[in-house]
């Protein structure tokens, strides 16, 4: 069966002044999905969704929403209900209240309105909570009136912006996990923005990464960590060890780098690879190996000494300088072994395999006029 889709924007440009805030973005998405755009303040998230709701109209471009052209209708006309970070629910209603108000503006009579009210608290785990007052909620079942509130209306697609900005960090962990648990039993379709990617990897199908206005990939959260297609997303998704590096040649199938250092790397060529050019060489911490056995497939090795020990239980890095540089570099430690012997100082071999290597040629993410202008948040 083909899948529907629910949104579908298609050039969308929306500018300010001399500044293209959104530039000629194009997206689906499919029916049911969680989708995720991913950036950093000022990158035109906000505008973009704004635009969805009906708020600011593109300059260019355009958006349906379930096959229906958006151009013209106002945001209360439009299939879409909106989250922001402050839920902006009604402090002098109960639940139930909160609950009612876009149904009572809808006209619907009490009995479906009750009914439907039931449902909806069932269906976001708050049943029996409908006589209670917001004030007497945790923070993260407030951020489920507020969703209940939406859901309720059944809109074609839930837009949040940053609905869990302002929570602290331990319900943060937990609301990533409810609202993606949440999003698939009720089975609608959300647009999600947030400049959080450990938020957008955790919950999305899919996530776009945006960056000064446009959208520099599309993808699973799989593919957007292991395989970014620009140095940008390298190093936005996840964390990242950013090396320049010189292209010093080929060896074989191999493209040797030479490091600043004057380490030398194998890597499988990048694109358009050619000797004496610069490389963006990006390593992940944990694509890196301590005190690599004799063994172990690491041609790549260099020396290094430990800056610091960052203990953080299973997200436990080193921080290495290597031989001759100041640069630092973090290795993740593996869970399955004990690091007693690694401290400050200790001199120590770190190893990697050609395959976990990114690399792009220098210069691939210089900014695009007009985008040289934009001002960060
Ligand atoms: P944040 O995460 O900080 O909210 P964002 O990615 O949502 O950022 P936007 O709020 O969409 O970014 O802003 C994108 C750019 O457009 C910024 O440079 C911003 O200053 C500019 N901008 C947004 N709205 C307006 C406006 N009404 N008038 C002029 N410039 C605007």
């Amino acid at each position: 069966m083909k899948s529907k889709t629910d949104l579908a924007v298609e050039g969308a440009t929306k500018r300010f002044g001399g500044l293209a805030a959104v530039d000629d973005v194009s997206f689906r998405v499919e029916s049911g999905k969680f989708f995720s755009i991913l950036g950093p303040s000022g990158c035109g998230k906000t505008t973009l969704l704004r635009m969805i709701a009906g708020f600011e109209s593109p300059d260019e471009g355009t958006i349906e929403i379930r096959g229906q052209d958006m151009a013209g209708i106002p945001p209360n006309r439009r299939p879409v209900n909106l989250i922001f970070q402050h839920l902006a629910l009604f402090p002098m209603m109960n639940v139930e209240g909160n609950i009612a108000f876009g149904l009572k503006r809808r006209g619907l009579g009490k009995k479906e309105i009750r009914r439907k009210i039931g449902e909806i608290l069932e269906r976001v785990d708050l049943a029996g909570f409908g006589p209670k007052r917001i004030h007497q909620l945790s923070g993260g079942q407030k951020q489920r009136v507020a969703i209940a509130r939406c859901l309720v209306l059944e809109p074609a697609v839930l837009l949040l912006d940053e609905p869990l900005g302002a929570l602290d960090l331990k319900l943060r962990e937990q609301m990533k996990v409810e609202l993606k648990k949440l999003q698939a039993k009720v089975g609608t379709t959300f647009v999600y923005i947030t400049h959080d990617q450990s938020e957008a990897l955790v919950m999305s199908d899919h996530i776009a990464v945006m960056n000064r206005g446009r959208f520099e990939q599309t993808d699973t959260p799989e593919n957007l960590y292991h395989s970014p297609k620009t140095p940008f997303v390298a190093g936005f998704v996840g964390d990242n060890n950013a090396w320049p590096c010189e292209a010093a040649g080929r060896d074989g199938d191999d493209a040797v780098l030479e490091t600043p250092e004057g380490i030398h790397f194998r890597v499988p060529p990048p694109e358009h690879f050619s000797s004496g050019g610069l490389v963006e060489l990006f390593l992940r911490p944990e694509a890196m190996i301590l005190q690599p056995g004799p063994d172990e497939e690491c041609i790549n090795r260099f020396d290094a000494h430990v800056k610091a020990f960052l203990f953080d239980g299973a997200a436990s890095r080193v921080l290495v300088v290597p031989e001759g540089s100041d640069r630092e570099l973090l290795v993740a430690l593996p869970q399955n072994r004990r690091y007693d012997h690694i401290e400050p100082g200790s001199e120590i071999q770190v190893g990697w395999h050609p395959e976990v290597a990114v690399c792009f040629p220098k210069g691939s993410d210089d900014p695009e006029e007009p985008g040289e202008d934009r001002e960060e948040q």
